[in-house]
C-alpha cells in the first residue's frame, strides 16, 4: 500500500515500524514539519518511563492495561531498529523525604485499592533499599515495583531514523508542514497528494482537527554526576509533580546528531547521566525551563542524595504533551484515515499498544 504518516514523532515512528513489520514492501511517506531527527517532538523530550503502576493514582485503568501491553511490545520494536540496550526493566523505586512519608503511604494505599498489588509492590526497609540501590542508603524506607521499565527515548528517535533510512520505500519529507488531512489525502503548501491510507500522528499539531486538544508543558533537566550511582528509575514523592530521576548511562552512544553534539549528550565523559523530570503545567508555552521549575527539580534531586550537589547540569528540555480533556488517548478510524492522539504523559507507555489497536481496527480490518 501507498501510505502517508503525518508527523514523525513518537506515534508516527511506532506506526511505521508496525507497518513495515507486517509488510516490508509498503511505500511509506512521512510528512514532518521539522527535521527528521525529531528533536522538536515531545517524544524526544520524554524520559521514556513505562510506569503503569505509578500512573494508576491519577490515570484510568485503560492506561494500566495498555501500558502492560506496551511493556510486552517495546523490546521487539527496539530490537528491530538495532537498539538492543534501549529498554531496561529493572523496576521503579519509590521513596520520599521523611516528612513526606505519610504521603507516600497514602499513594501506595491508593494503588493497592485500585489493583491487586500485593505481589507487584514490595515494601522496602533500609536494608532492602540498600541491597537494590546501595547509594540510597540514607532513605529509611520505600517501595519497589519490579515490573516497570524505561525506554531510552532519545536513542529510540535517533535509531529509528537510521532504520528508516535503510528502506528505499520509506521517505521522510522534512520541513513539510501539513495543513489539512482527509481520508486518502494530505494537503501541503505544494498541493494535495493521494494515498491508499493516511495516518494523522501530529500530536499537538493536530489542533485544526481536534478542537479539544491542548498542550501540557513539561520541563526536564539532564545532569552528569560521577559520585552517585543509581541504576533504576527512582520516583520521589512531591506535593506538585510526579518527580522521577532516570539513569541514562554515560552518553548517547550510536547517535550522531548535531543536536546531541550541541547539548553534549554524545560525549562519553565517563560520568553517569540522569534525567530529572517532569513538571506539569497547564500551558502551551515551550520556552526554556523556568527558575522555579529548575529549583524544584534540583532540590528534589539533592534531597534524593546530597552527592547530586556536585553534579553538572548539562541540558534542559521543554515540550508540551498532547492531551484531551479527559487525558485519555483517542483513536479515530475511517476508511483511508487513522488518527491517533492525546497520549499526554503516557506516550511511551501507550504507543505500541495503542498503535496495535488502531491498526487492527483500521487499515488491517
Ligand atoms: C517533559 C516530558 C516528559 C515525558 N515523559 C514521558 C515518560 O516518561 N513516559 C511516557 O510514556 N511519556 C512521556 N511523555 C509523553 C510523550 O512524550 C508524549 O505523549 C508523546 O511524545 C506524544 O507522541 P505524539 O507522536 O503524539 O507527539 P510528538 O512526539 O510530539 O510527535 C508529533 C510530531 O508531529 C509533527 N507535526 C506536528 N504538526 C505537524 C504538521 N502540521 N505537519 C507535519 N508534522 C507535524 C511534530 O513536529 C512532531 O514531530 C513526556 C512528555 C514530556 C513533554
Amino acid at each position: 500500500m501507498n501510505i502517508a504518516i503525518v508527523g514523525a514523532g513518537l506515534v508516527g515512528r511506532v506506526i511505521a515500524l508496525n507497518l513495515l513489520r507486517s509488510n516490508a514492501e509498503h511505500t511509506i511517506t512521512f510528512f514532518e514539519k521539522d527535521s527528521k531527527e525529531g528533536v522538536t517532538a515531545a517524544g524526544f523530550t520524554a524520559a521514556g518511563m513505562l510506569a503503569p503502576y505509578a500512573e494508576l493514582e491519577t490515570a484510568e485503568s485503560v492506561i494500566f492495561e495498555l501500558g502492560h501491553r506496551s511493556i510486552e511490545l517495546w523490546p521487539a520494536l527496539l530490537k528491530e531498529i538495532g537498539l538492543f540496550d534501549g529498554y531496561i526493566q529493572k523496576g521503579t523505586m519509590i521513596t520520599a523525604h521523611p516528612q513526606d512519608m505519610g504521603e507516600l503511604e497514602h499513594f501506595i494505599g491508593m494503588l493497592q485499592h485500585k489493583v491487586d498489588t500485593t505481589k507487584q509492590i514490595e515494601r522496602l526497609d533500609s536494608t532492602a533499599m540498600q541491597r537494590l540501590e546501595p547509594d540510597l542508603y540514607t532513605h529509611p524506607k520505600g517501595f519497589f515495583i519490579p515490573s516497570e521499565g524505561v525506554v531510552d527515548a532519545q536513542r529510540f528517535i535517533a535509531f529509528s531514523v537510521n532504520y528508516f533510512d535503510r528502506y528505499s520505500n520509506v521517505t521522510i519529507r522534512e520541513y513539510t508542514p501539513v495543513t489539512k488531512i482527509e481520508p486518502n489525502r494530505v494537503y501541503t503548501q505544494a498541493g494535495v497528494e493521494s494515498f491508499d491510507w493516511v495516518f494523522d500522528a501530529r500530536g499537538l499539531g493536530a489542533k485544526e482537527h481536534f478542537a479539544d486538544l491542548r498542550g501540557v508543558r513539561g520541563e526536564v533537566l539532564w545532569v552528569e554526576a560521577n559520585d552517585i550511582d543509581i541504576s533504576r528509575p527512582t520516583r520521589l514523592m512531591h506535593p506538585r509533580y510526579k518527580l522521577y530521576v532516570v539513569p541514562r548511562g554515560n552518553g548517547c552512544e550510536g547517535i550522531d546528531l548535531e543536536y546531541c553534539k550541541d547539548c553534549k549528550l554524545s560525549q562519553t565523559s565517563g560520568y553517569k547521566r540522569y534525567i530529572i523530570g517532569a513538571t506539569e503545567i497547564e500551558s502551551e508555552d515551550t520556552s526554556d525551563i523556568s527558575v522555579r521549575s529548575s529549583m524544584e527539580l534540583l532540590s528534589a534531586l539533592y534531597a534524593l542524595h546530597p552527592n547530586f550537589g556536585e553534579a553538572r547540569v548539562v541540558n534542559s528540555e521543554t515540550n508540551c504533551r498532547p492531551a484531551f480533556r479527559d487525558n485519555l488517548p483517542r483513536i479515530e478510524n475511517e476508511a483511508g484515515l487513522t488518527r491517533i492522539n492525546g497520549l499526554y504523559r503516557h506516550g511511551y507507555l501507550l504507543a505500541p499498544a495503542i498503535v496495535e489497536k488502531a491498526l487492527r481496527e483500521g487499515i488491517e480490518s
